[in-house]
């Protein structure tokens, strides 16, 4: 079963949120339906779709002001949870080694983590893809998992920007994750695309090979967008 999930960032509101939830519970998705919604958003329920956040403190408790934990985040009902999305590397300053403690946070607290990997532009340009995504996997992912984990392979210079990689890029980033995992160990692991999905490129875009779902950030806000895609992909 391929993932469709949704990073609503920082917008939508419960109102919004509701209406989404009335809209898609009335379908039978073929597919796991996530939306990683803001923190104050979590709390609702839905028989289609499962909830994730966006971001989780590498801290378990404590003096963190403005921080939320992962045992929190599983309170208010989180399934899953973003680490080390662009955004927040870029805005934030992560690294590698912060998203892994998050991602460790998460597991502990039984919250799948999807963990974020992608290149820039001046990576592409470069030539640097294959060495910056594969030592992302490698630093991002926490050690000696035999858990849920999800790898979100999100081009960062193809976010929110209208363009997608060509199928052949994207063929080949997620062959190098895929085998990456494998060579950890972690066969089997889903391998999700992300930057610029819509419901005209969704159908091709999960049938590429290690392809087994998307992440889908300004698409997944407006039910009439997001359907479409959630019924896309089989
Ligand atoms: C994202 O930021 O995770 C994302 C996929 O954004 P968009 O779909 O808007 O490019």
């Amino acid at each position: 079963m391929k993932f469709v999930v949704g990073n609503w960032k920082m917008n939508g509101s419960r109102e919004i949120l509701r209406e989404m939830i009335r809209q898609i519970d009335g379908l039978r998705p073929e597919n796991r339906v996530v939306l990683c919604v803001p923190f104050t958003l979590l709390g609702e329920k839905s028989t289609n779709i499962a909830f994730g956040a966006q971001d989780v403190s590498s801290h378990e408790r404590g003096a963190y002001t403005g921080e939320v934990s992962a045992t929190m985040l599983s309170e208010a009902g989180a399934k899953y949870v973003i680490v080390g999305h662009s955004e927040r590397r870029m805005y934030h300053d992560e690294t590698n080694d912060i998203v892994r403690e998050k991602a460790m946070r998460a597991l502990e607290s039984g919250i799948t983590p999807i963990i974020c990997v992608g290149e820039t532009m001046d990576e592409k340009r470069a030539g640097k893809t294959i060495d910056v995504i594969t030592s992302m996997v490698r630093e991002s992912l926490p050690t000696n998992v035999r858990d849920d984990i999800i790898i979100a392979y999100e081009p960062r210079w193809a976010i929110g920007a209208g363009i997608t990689p060509t199928a052949d890029e994207i063929a080949g980033a997620h062959r190098v994750i895929a085998d990456t995992l494998s060579y950890m160990g972690l066969d089997g692991t889903p391998i999700l695309y992300g930057a610029s999905v819509n419901a005209a490129n969704v159908g091709d875009i999960v049938a590429i090979r290690n392809v087994d779902g998307v992440l889908v950030g300004g698409a997944s806000l407006k039910p009439e967008e997001f359907i479409p895609i959630i019924q896309s992909v089989k």
